[in-house]
């Protein structure tokens, strides 16, 4: 028997009163269900977190049908990016894992044989570098390990907390150039031809992981997510749809409406937002000043480290990317938080769909041309 019998359109005008009346009363429990998504499912939020990846927080809020399947999505997505976790740590090894410390490890021996999810993130990080003057450079792993070693003293015994001598910085800084990276496409292999050259990819990484999730996870059917790890924030698609009365009266979730994402305000405490941004689909990454860093005689040194410089630039508090792709736009943030305002701002409006916001210490601020279409009034 055909289960929807009773609904089904006749194109008589006989229809009695017994159907319409059924067909009144499943039209309002649809709308008063507040349905939502595809197929009429109505479509509840759920979050979950996890503080095991990428040295930060990882936040998943997603809209699904039931708890069923929102744990599904996140624990696909959770084993996504613990596999981009290892295959991108250069601290530690992992059993028949060759990682990015692997390469490192083999630096001036021979080439690694790598996952392709390496080679992708290098290609793309030695693209970005090309088109930023080497503002961002994954090559720079000497030098941020120098900066790396010198933080984790300064916050274990803040008393003798000290800076690098500038000798040992020059030292590492004559081991960065990116042409010393190897990457064999075809062979599937990295090298790095440079002996005392380090990889580090902590300005790219955590980005372009996201991103590589989440575009699984939409291939995967989901359609209405927001995947945090510490700060890089990727969307996919909008809230869903909240068709009906309940929406009208504001219960259930929201009408399509973009996700928010805050922007935080570099000298407030506990994560106080400045700035609030609409993103639908889009990605939104900050690389700022107080995220990581120690003090020492009274001066902050946080870890964006300045290419020429070779130590921490104090010229900007935050800069804030927004674009579709979250590696670009986690690349890009360390980027142009390294650039002067000329550069960095001729870089970005030659970009297409790519807009950023920079605040100064003195809390003045710096828009491209449409990034203000994006702020939440
Ligand atoms: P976060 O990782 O805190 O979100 P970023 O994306 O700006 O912030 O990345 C900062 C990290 O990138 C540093 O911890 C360091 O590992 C690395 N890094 C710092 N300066 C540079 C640079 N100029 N080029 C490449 N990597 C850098
Ligand atoms: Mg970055």
């Amino acid at each position: 028997m055909n289960p929807y019998g009773e609904m089904r359109w006749h194109g008589s005008r006989a229809v009695c009163g017994r159907r319409l009346l059924v067909c009144f009363a499943a039209a309002l429990c649809l709308v008063l269900c507040g349905c939502a998504g595809l197929r009429g499912q109505r479509l509840e939020r759920y979050s979950a977190q996890y503080f095991d990846l990428f040295d930060t927080v990882t936040v998943f809020t997603g809209y699904a049908p039931d708890q069923e399947t929102f744990d599904r999505y996140a624990g696909e997505m959770y084993g996504e990016l613990a596999e981009y976790h290892r295959l991108y740590d250069i601290y530690h090894d992992y059993e028949g894992i060759n990682n990015i410390k692997t390469i490192n490890d083999n630096a001036g021996v021979e080439p690694v044989q790598v996952d392709g999810r390496i080679i992708g993130l290098l290609e793309e990080a030695v693209d970005l570098c090309g088109q930023t003057g080497g503002a961002v450079n994954v090559a720079m792993g000497s030098v941020l390990s120098v900066w790396h070693e010198y933080r984790e003293a300064a916050l274990a015994d803040p008393q003798r907390a000290q800076v690098p001598p500038a000798g040992l910085l020059e030292e590492a800084g004559a081991h960065m150039d990116i042409a010393d990276l190897k990457i064999d496409r075809e062979a599937g292999t990295v090298y790095l031809a440079d002996p005392e050259m380090r990889l580090d990819v902590g300005a790219v990484a955590k980005g372009y992981a996201a991103e590589m999730v989440c575009r699984k996870l939409q291939e995967d059917g989901l359609t209405s997510a927001m995947l945090n790890v510490g700060g890089n924030v990727r969307t996919i698609g909008a809230k869903p749809e909240q068709k009906g009365l309940l929406g009208l009266f504001g219960g259930g979730a929201a009408d399509g409406e973009a996700w928010t994402v805050g922007v935080q305000d570099p000298d407030g405490d506990g994560g106080a937002y400045l700035h609030t941004v609409e993103l639908t689909g889009g990605a939104l990454v900050t690389s700022g000043t107080y995220q990581r860093y120690y003090e020492a005689d009274g001066v902050r040194y946080h870890h964006i480290i300045h290419p020429e410089l070779l130590a921490p630039w104090n010229r900007y508090a935050s800069v804030t990317i927004l674009c579709g792709d979250s590696g670009l736009a986690d690349g890009l943030s360390t980027a142009v938080f390294n650039m002067e305002i000329e550069d960095g701002l001729a870089l970005i409006e030659s970009l297409e769909g790519v807009e950023a916001l920079w605040i100064y210490p003195d809390g003045s601020e710096e828009r491209s041309s449409g990034f203000a279409a994006y702020e939440k009034s």
